[in-house]
């Protein structure tokens, strides 16, 4: 694991272009003589097939292979070789112990109580259309049919050797918002001549905030943010458009939708109260990622046999940050967990240019992917 995983750290590759990354996990598979399918194009994910003769449930197991645009600061002697590009979310980390599970499980047929589908997934890091959906567009949740789906994600806030599961929410929809405000351009002295569309974007920066506080359920988390006021050249000028791009993070179907429609409304009647105009763009992005209480249950039950219970972790809240995996389990049941890669005082944050994951914690990684597979297995359709 440690070599497969040197290898695909320091030849890191974007969403989208995972084609070397593809080439190492195909070579890695062909060595354990693991059948595997790819795609045509530039969808750059392999499928993979053990015990395809097992009668029983088929368990898919995923990592990602998408790395991010991150100028490599760690002192790892396989650092990224290539500029501007890392694996700064642990991917590598998630494909080199999918690649042990894959070991694992193909040298003890007779442990596996069905067939076990191995999804590397590219462009998860995307955002929008991602990875996980054209890959399921393609089939890859069929022949066989997938009965259950397991992911992973590394986290430097679990102590490394633990696992952290979750049952409801786990990670939120991640939706982008683009405001076009339109006042009237003028001298700023003679603001009196038109709509002002600071003054607007203003107003809907502090009322967007009220849907937080006002509109959705308190017990429920949202987060809105604006990440971005364009607008204006210089002093003495009003410009005539103000652009404001944000997010919104949600962990329901229903709040989604809520957020959404009133966001557009509150939007346009900001607005229209200073006499001006906004135009909304909303695109959804990805899903939030509900884990399934009975296959959870089954899979920590597993994993306390594996690991060991004080390994096994409940996590209380949801992150708001997204994850595709979602995708998936909006079509068949599985779960989605947490790998502990944290030394405290010594873990950088995901997407930091100094995030060095413990690789040790591989181990953990490849143990629980395994155990959940025949875990679930065993459980029945
Ligand atoms: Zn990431
Ligand atoms: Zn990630």
């Amino acid at each position: 694991m440690r070599a497969w995983r040197a290898a695909l750290h320091q030849d890191p590759e974007l969403s989208g272009e995972e084609l070397r990354t593809r080439e190492k996990v195909l070579q890695a598979l062909r060595e354990l003589g693991i059948p595997t399918t790819t795609f045509p194009g530039s969808l750059y994910g392999v499928l993979g097939l053990i015990g395809e003769r097992t009668a029983g449930p088929v368990v898919a197991l995923r990592a990602d292979m998408d790395a991010l645009p991150v100028e490599e600061a760690t002192d790892l002697p396989f650092r990224s070789r290539r500029p501007g590009t890392m694996h700064a979310c642990g991917h590598d980390v998630h494909m080199a112990a999918l690649l042990g599970a894959a070991l694992i499980l193909s040298r003890q047929p007779r442990a596996l109580g069905g067939p076990v589908k191995l999804i590397f997934q590219p462009s998860e890091e995307d955002g929008t259309v991602g990875g996980a959906l054209p890959l399921i567009q393609r089939g890859a949740l069929e022949r066989p049919t997938v009965d259950y789906v397991v992911g992973q994600h590394v986290d430097p806030s679990l102590p490394l050797g633990s696992v952290g599961w979750g049952i409801g929410p786990f990670m939120a929809a991640a939706d982008e918002f683009r405001i076009t405000v339109r006042g009237r351009g003028g001298h700023a002295s003679s603001p009196q001549q038109g709509p002002d569309a600071i003054l607007v974007a203003a107003e809907i920066v502090t009322g967007l905030q009220a849907l937080v506080s006002r509109v959705r359920d308190p017990t429920e988390p949202v987060v809105v943010s604006v990440g971005s006021i364009h607008g204006g050249t210089r002093h003495n000028i009003l410009p005539e458009v103000v652009v404001l791009v944000g997010t919104v993070r949600t962990v329901s179907a229903a709040t989604r939708d809520l957020m959404e429609r009133t966001l557009k409304q509150r939007v346009r009647a900001i607005a229209a109260s200073l006499g001006a105009r906004a135009r909304v763009d909303y695109r959804r992005g990805y899903p939030p990622l509900i884990n399934p209480g009975p296959a959870t249950r089954t899979v920590v039950r597993a994993l306390e046999v594996e690991l060991g219970r004080s390994s096994v972790v409940p996590v209380e809240r949801p992150l708001m940050g997204a994850e595709d995996f979602a995708r998936y389990l909006e079509k068949v049941p599985g779960t989605f967990l947490r790998l502990g890669v944290g030394v405290p005082g010594r873990s950088a944050s995901l997407h930091s240019a100094g995030f060095a994951p413990e690789e040790r914690a591989m181990v953990v990684g490849a143990a629980t992917l395994a155990a959940a597979a025949v875990g679930l297995q065993r459980s029945g359709r």
